[in-house]
């Protein structure tokens, strides 16, 4: 080992999802929207004046912020603008998790928590979700340096109610409580009217879920306007320019078309419940999720022989190998004709094995009720 190895700021990196490269996959391992954008932002894109390029963009993210501002009811001042909401989150433990004290998040969670924690030295203590992959809102009582969860929880889906979070604030005064909502617009109930009350709330959102824009990186955080200062303080002295001109002129164009938000988020609630019923069919069990995704496990076949299965048809879903989850499958809810394409698969591929009464693998398969057999 060299020398200067000793000093390097050496990290576990989050690993993301598969993006395929061939054409003709079902891509449901990353829970992407699969409708376009709203209108708006491709005729952005369109008419884009290349030669604007030559400037800097708005360092205060301006037009976009007010456009956010304007869609919640809120001031400017109350929302903070980066590069998909992992960058806002990385800058939001940067700025508030600089505490002694560990900060708490739950066990089985989104897996950047311990990334961003690690990669900064940030102290923390995992909480584990009940046996029904629920947080419980006691375990975060005590003392700590700060609260993260995302509410729909991810990857289980699992939805919290507002009382319960408005709990866990009342609990935790003297530091930060964020909130990720990656997910709230598919069916909950979004955690914004509490930061009037709780001035140590932040509530993070996203448009790469619910508005389709993944690849095009804008998160926002909204909180009261002294938060957001302090957040901006640190963006400044670490990248001004987080959000290039196209990211903004399209980012205000998908955040006014209210309609076309309306109407995709309702299509993906309309397959996701389609999808749950046909699943239970199949013998898979699962909670009662509120986001774009179904975490669940089947009766007999483990996830991984599925997860395999799946990828032979080009079919791709999620399959985390840590314990507690390792026999779920995190299945992105694609178009109804994708969702119908995975089902039909699924159904023929189950009755194949039932039929042989063997597991692909060649072992003889036995009754197993999967650990966590929720419904
Ligand atoms: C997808 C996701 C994010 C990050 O999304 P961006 O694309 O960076 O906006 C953050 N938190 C959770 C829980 C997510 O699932």
């Amino acid at each position: 080992m060299s020398g200067w190895e000793a000093y390097v700021r050496k990290v576990v990196p989050y690993v993301p999802g598969e993006q395929p490269g061939q054409q003709g996959v079902i891509k449901l391992n990353t829970n992407e929207n699969p409708y376009p954008p709203a209108p708006g932002a491709a005729r952005v894109l369109r008419e884009f004046d290349a030669d604007s390029l030559r400037l800097y963009p708005e360092p205060d993210c301006g037009t976009l912020v007010r456009a956010i501002a304007e869609y919640y009811g809120l001031s400017p001042e109350q929302v903070f603008v980066g590069v998909g909401s992992d960058d806002v989150l990385a800058m939001i433990f940067l700025t508030f998790f600089n505490s002694e004290k560990p900060i708490c998040f739950p066990d089985i969670t989104y897996s950047f928590y311990d990334v961003w924690a690690d990669m900064l030295r940030i102290p923390y203590r995992t909480k584990a979700l009940d046996a029904s992959f629920r947080i419980r809102k006691e375990d975060y009582y005590g003392e700590s340096g700060g609260v993260i969860f995302p509410n729909p929880n991810a990857p289980t889906g699992e939805l919290m109610e507002l009382p319960e979070i408005a709990d866990i604030l009342a609990h935790n005064r003297d530091v930060i409580v964020v909130v990720d909502e990656a997910y709230i617009d598919f069916g909950g109930e979004s955690a914004l009217p509490l930061i009037g009350e709780y001035d140590n709330l932040l509530v993070v959102q996203t448009f790469s879920k619910s508005r389709s824009m993944a690849g095009m990186r804008i998160g926002y955080a909204m909180g009261n306007a002294k938060l957001i200062r302090y957040l901006n303080d640190v963006k400044y002295s670490f990248n001004s320019y987080t959000m290039n001109r196209t990211a903004l002129a399209c980012g205000v164009e998908a955040i006014r078309d209210k309609a076309y938000f309306e109407e995709t988020r309702n299509r993906i609630i309309a397959t996701r419940e389609w999808t749950k019923g046909e699943l239970k069919k199949l013998g898979f069990s699962f909670g009662d999720s509120k986001s774009n995704f179904i975490f669940a496990a089947h009766k007999t076949v483990p996830a991984q022989e599925i997860f395999d299965a799946l990828r032979r048809e080009q079919i791709y879903v999620r399959h985390f190998n840590k314990e507690r989850i390792d026999n779920y499958l995190r299945i992105s809810i694609g178009t109804q004709a994708e969702m119908e394409t995975l089902i039909a698969f699924l159904g023929s591929y189950l009755t194949a094995l039932s039929e042989d009464g063997q597991s692909s693998d060649g072992h003889c398969e036995t009754e197993q009720e999967p650990e966590n057999n929720r419904e």
